[in-house]
């Protein structure tokens, strides 16, 4: 048996990657398994240049004990070599380790971790172990058996070892801090997430537990995922079933693209477009990027489009460089390619739907509106793409397109965000024949300033907006009625409020709130900046209505008193459909209600 002595300049490696990779313990069975399947594949390409002879089935068998606290790692792979192992563990483990030492203080500055915290390697062993040993023997022939030991200090021990068939065996003690990885289901847990779809069966066993005769025991891991398939052989069925298996969401998926690119680039994965929880509201996907079948992380936005991050899908990029920081990969030109690639089938995929099977387009659109919006905010070229697609939904259930409204005469269009609330407002609109569409989402504001300035002459403006409008434009105002009208509203309006009448269309309306579509999104925009000054707003007008009969009788009323309480409540009815009542207002409105009943009988 051989000592040695590996120079390393830094001191106590470990416990700087302990405390680095702290939170993410789980990836060196990742790690390790990765190297397994390396050592295997390694071999069968060896077996398909006839270089060596393939026997049994290939697999890499995991083994957990607790009352020994080992786990083990057993490949029959390719096997190292004493020499070989001198080489690629002991120089390029330590070595390996003392690079990312050195890099560590840079690296920390950047923001988060590394991705995937690639490069470690098997040096990650020992992060959960106290001490780690290989035996492994190599395919060469008269290769002998060799065994290496280390407790992750600068220190090893190599020498003859016990292994009697081709392949590696890792074992690690774990230690006291890192016992979890000794139970079962947890372990099967981390091999699931990260090597759920690995190549090679995986086997995971507890040799404390009896096996029972006849008993088989299945791999862990599913080792062709559907998305490695030809797109033309794969179900409706297995992709609903990977789906349900991947994401645990019993919601069916509304359809999904299959990615497939082997140039320039490699790219395979499918994006799954999920039916929104309306319950939850929230719109949260997740994308899961693997390298080569091994799982790397969920939602990596240097990698996939941020929008992206709506849908739920998997992305398999081989080429990936996964062992550089997150400012490498966000100038990284091949990921700006992939990026661009996905742009475009999921553009080509919404269009296709778009232009043969829009009834079917406009069943998923409730759905996928959100998605498709944030798409075209994020990115330019997704929105040059798609906007030939984009669609609103009317009242009716009915949809027009964003042609249809550049197409038509005035290029103006009324919309609704809140049908119960604004319902005065659509009445009114009903009554001269205009159309508004429904905008309902959070985004919509900041999607129609999109399309506003993408799209020439095109102008979005919400229902409420309308009479404030028209008044501008005809200016005709009866200043005689206006003043005596005001006159009998003299101390219910409170101070500042603009006055106006207007003789409308629908006599069903006594009064309502206006505020012009620029008033309103300036409101907004100082909203957003925290400026929430209660103050009124100058583009916002009550507006009396004279032609509606009941109007016309309340300012003939003798009773200076009942006079009063129904403009107060005209007053305050059209407040609360334009916002809310305070708790004194609504008090009020709700008392004087009574007051009025009892008149009434
Ligand atoms: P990397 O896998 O990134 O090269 P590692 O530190 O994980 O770095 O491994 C170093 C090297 O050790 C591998 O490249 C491989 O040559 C060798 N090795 C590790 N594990 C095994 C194994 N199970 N069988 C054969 N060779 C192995």
């Amino acid at each position: 048996m051989n000592k040695g002595q590996i120079s390393v300049h830094t001191e106590n490696l470990l416990p700087i990657i302990k405390k680095w990779l702290y939170s993410d313990k789980d990836i060196f069975l990742r790690e390790l398994v990765s190297n397994a399947q390396d050592a295997i594949t390694k071999y069968k390409k060896l077996v398909s240049l006839g270089e060596a002879k393939s026997d049994d089935e290939f697999k890499i068998e995991v083994f957990v004990n607790k009352s020994q606290k080992t786990l083990k790692i057993i490949d029959n792979g390719i096997g190292m070599t004493e020499e070989e192992v001198e080489k690629y563990i002991t120089q390029v483990a330590f070595s390996g380790a003392e690079d990312f030492a050195e890099k560590y203080e840079k690296a920390k500055d950047e923001e988060g971790t590394i991705i995937g915290h690639f490069g470690l390697g098997f040096y990650s062993a020992f992060m959960v172990s106290d001490s780690v040993e290989i035996e492994t023997l190599s395919y060469k022939d008269n290769a002998e058996s060799v065994h290496w030991q280390s407790d992750g200090g600068t220190e090893y021990e190599i020498g003859e070892g016990k292994r009697q068939t081709r392949g590696t065996e890792i074992t690690l003690h774990i230690s006291e801090d890192s016992e979890e990885f000794l139970d079962e289901w947890e372990t099967r847990r981390i091999l699931e997430k990260y090597c759920g779809f690995l190549p090679i069966n995986i086997y995971l066993t507890d040799e404390e537990k009896e096996k029972k005769e006849d008993e088989e025991i299945k791999p862990v891991n599913d080792t062709n995922p559907l998305w490695l398939k030809n797109p033309s052989e794969c179900t409706e069925e297995e992709y609903k079933d990977f789906y349900r298996k991947v994401f645990m969401d019993f919601n069916e998926p509304l359809f999904w693209i299959h990615l497939n690119v082997d140039y320039p680039f490699n790219l395979k994965g499918i994006l799954y477009f999920p039916k929104l929880n309306h319950e939850l509201q929230s719109i949260e996907g997740q994308i899961k990027l693997y390298n080569n079948q091994v799982f790397i992380a969920d939602n990596i936005k240097e990698v996939i489009p941020e929008y992206l991050m709506l849908l739920k899908g998997v992305i398999d990029c081989p080429d990936l460089p996964l062992n550089v920081s997150r400012s490498f990969l966000q100038n990284d030109g091949y990921i700006a390619k992939v990026s661009a690639h996905i742009t475009k089938k999921v553009s080509d995929k919404l269009n296709g739907l778009f232009k043969t099977e829009r009834e079917k387009y406009e069943g998923y659109w409730e759905d996928i509106n959100p998605f498709v919006k944030y798409g075209c905010l994020r990115d330019e070229k997704f929105y040059d793409r798609i906007k030939d697609s984009l669609i609103f939904k009317k009242l009716d259930d009915k949809y027009i397109t964003l042609k249809d409204i550049e197409e038509s005469e005035q290029k103006e269009i009324y919309y609704v965000t809140d049908q119960e609330k604004q319902a005065q407002y659509i009445e009114l609109l009903k009554a001269e024949d205009i159309e508004p569409v429904l905008l309902t989402q959070v985004l919509d504001n900041h999607f129609v300033s999109l399309l506003e300035y993408k799209v020439q002459g095109v102008k979005f403006k919400r229902v409420d907006s309308y009479i404030s409008d028209s008044l501008k434009e005809e200016e005709k105002i009866d200043e005689k009625l206006t003043e005596k009208v005001k006159a009998s509203f003299e101390g219910i309006l409170e101070d500042g409020v603009v006055f106006k009448v207007e003789s409308l269309k629908s006599d069903k309306i006594p009064a309502l709130f206006v505020l012009s579509e620029e008033g309103r999104r300036m409101q907004e925009m100082a909203k957003m900046f925290g400026n929430n000054m209660n103050m009124p707003n100058p583009e916002e007008a009550f507006v009396v209505n004279s032609t509606s009969p009941v109007v016309k009788k309340a300012l003939e009323l003798k009773d200076k008193e009942v006079q009063k309480m129904v403009l107060s409540h005209i007053y305050d009815m059209a407040k609360l459909s334009y916002k809310n009542l305070t708790g004194e207002e609504m008090n009020a409105f709700l008392q004087r209600s009574t007051q009025i009943l009892d008149k009434i009988m």
